[in-house]
């Protein structure tokens, strides 16, 4: 799972920007696609989500949770893109 994630990496995450899903505070760092689903322990897998969107998301596959907040993710996130594009097969156009 690529290894523990130094907590300075969940820091500047957390400070990267508002709730990738909804636009709200950020305030818990979410696994784009969730550990239990093969999602990695990685920069490359964490995003900023507020409390709200991280506790609905859980352990759902982007293909699984409310389309507007994924769709959100995805517009605001290439990390959230390109895990959408893998779960749902779609072509990215970017
Ligand atoms: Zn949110």
């Amino acid at each position: 799972m690529a290894g523990p994630v130094p907590a300075q990496v969940y820091r500047e995450i957390l400070a990267s920007g508002p709730c990738v899903y909804c636009g709200s505070a950020a305030e818990h760092v979410d696994h784009v696609r969730p550990l239990s689903q093969g999602g990695w322990e990685h920069e490359s897998n964490l995003v900023p989500a507020c409390e709200a969107c991280n506790l609905s998301k859980r352990e759902k596959l982007l293909d699984r949770w409310v389309p507007e907040r994924v769709l959100h993710g995805v517009l605001a996130s290439v990390k959230v893109a390109i895990e959408y594009a893998r779960v749902t097969g779609a072509e990215l156009e970017m």
